[in-house]
């Protein structure tokens, strides 16, 4: 495995040529794109690295996962699928034509911007920072780790250009949809997507929901076998935004990525795959990442449709 990791982040070692790094977070724009790294956390054999694996960035969108997981937990999903649906979204991830468009206007998916941010309101805590703290226990437990920290740069980075994520939260509101301190929620929202990562990290959460919602490393039960079944469901219809049906096409495994530059994958019953490339194509998911995963499934067979 170990030679195939390398073999594969060798290959494609100059493809995030192909890609920028995000910039309307400026301080995303700081992020090394020809930074390569690629895990795989098999559920039987443990954890395999290569490249620029050990390469620090921050979560963005693959934190989604993480607080609807939380969400699905702690509200149940009926809860959650009352406020948002289950559909992919032919937009990207921060649009608000269709938030507007479409009665009643309820964030089409938990993994697009409005989405992730009606989630958060649900969970039962009212200061951001409790808020925060449960989603990223949660996401340490994931990833087998003691704790997870937050980058303070990219958290005031983001809030201070976070005019979209506002427009779509204060619409949310006018419209009925979203309870509570706004201000508050979208802090949490901002700090969540700040988590900082890698991609063996992400390797270890994606191979917690591949194993049912038990931790491979630490052996914890972490989430219910349907809260991870329900996960990897909505990665695979929705986690690559309008990029979804062409990765389930091309790759054919349920993922999430962020604009930081991650993905994070879950092949049922075999492993998880964490990527780092912070070069994005125009969607805003990692050319690197998608590359990797595309040949990683083509050459061991991990197509779940
Ligand atoms: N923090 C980013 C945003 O709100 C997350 C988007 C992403 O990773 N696609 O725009």
């Amino acid at each position: 495995m170990k030679e195939l990791l390398d073999s594969v982040v060798e290959e494609f070692r100059d493809i995030w040529r192909n890609g920028r790094v995000a910039t309307y977070i400026p301080e995303l724009a700081r992020a090394c794109p020809d930074a390569v790294g690629l895990a795989v956390c098999d559920l039987g054999s443990g954890l395999y690295t290569a490249g620029d694996w050990n390469y620090p960035f921050t979560m963005q969108s693959v934190s989604k996962i993480v607080s609807l997981a939380l969400a699905l937990t702690v509200c149940g999903e009926d809860a959650v699928f009352s406020s948002v649906g289950m559909d992919p979204l032919a937009d990207p991830f921060n649009s608000i034509m269709r938030l507007e468009m479409d009665a009643p206007h309820r964030p089409h998916n938990p993994l697009i911007n409005s989405g992730a941010i009606v989630v958060l309101s649900l969970l039962p805590w009212t200061e951001s920072s409790e808020r925060v703290t449960a989603v990223s226990d949660l996401a340490a437990r994931m990833a087998g780790k003691p704790s997870v920290s937050m980058n303070s740069a990219v958290y005031i980075s983001e809030k201070e250009t976070s005019d979209r994520n506002r427009a779509l939260a204060w619409f949310l509101k006018s419209v009925g949809n979203l309870h509570g301190d706004i201000e508050d929620i979208l802090d949490a929202y901002f700090r969540q997507c700040s988590l900082e990562t890698n991609c063996a990290d992400l390797a270890v959460m994606g191979a917690t929901l591949a194993a049912d919602g038990r931790n491979p490393i630490t052996e914890e039960q972490v989430l219910t076998p349907r809260v991870a079944r329900v996960v990897r469901t909505i990665m695979a219809t929705c986690g690559m935004y309008d990029g979804s049906g062409e990765f389930a096409v091309s790759a054919g495994i349920p993922a999430k990525s962020g604009v930081g530059g991650g993905i994070a994958a879950a092949v049922p019953g075999m492993m998880g795959i964490g990527t780092c490339g912070p070069a994005l194509d125009s969607r805003g998911n990692s050319v690197a990442g998608l590359a990797m995963m595309k040949k990683l499934s083509e050459v061991l067979n991990l197509r779940i449709y």
